[in-house]
């Protein structure tokens, strides 16, 4: 398969049992099949990790404007958009097979968002769990 960014060949990169497609010594980017990013988006996934330090090269020049064409499906065009309601990190997604193309880059940035969420939810599950205590602990004093 062809890198859709930069037209360079792209490498299978196995990552416990979760096998993407990399633009290695490339862009960066990462193909991911229908439901493979799901895998490794979340900043606790150890595995997911090994995709974030690929090796590129820093003189491939990738034009983020250009349409990108699906690495699987002949001749269809991949849709932008974000990647979650917080608007951040934009990705490519093919509306034929599913898959989803990243650049250098951004699973990191979309780790760091499922992060952010994680620790808020955490935060707010601390607040309620207080609050909720607060009756208790005034019953007994
Ligand atoms: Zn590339
Ligand atoms: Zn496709």
């Amino acid at each position: 398969m062809k890198c859709p960014a930069c037209d360079f060949s792209l490498v299978p990169i196995t990552v416990g049992k979760l096998t993407v497609d990399v633009c290695q010594g490339g862009c960066g980017g990462i193909w991911f099949d229908n439901f493979e990013l799901k895998k490794v988006d979340d900043p606790a996934d150890f595995e997911g990790a090994a995709l974030l330090h690929i090796p590129i090269d820093e003189r491939r020049v990738v034009d983020y404007e250009r349409r990108r064409k699906c690495p699987k499906c002949p001749d269809l065009v991949m849709m932008r958009h974000f990647f979650s309601e917080r608007r951040e990190v934009e990705v490519d997604h093919c509306p034929g097979c599913g898959g989803i193309w990243l650049d250098a880059g951004e699973l990191a940035a979309i780790r760091k968002e499922n992060a952010t969420e994680a620790a808020k939810e955490n935060a707010a599950k601390a607040y309620l769990g207080r609050f909720l205590s607060q009756p208790f602990a005034r019953s007994r004093a």
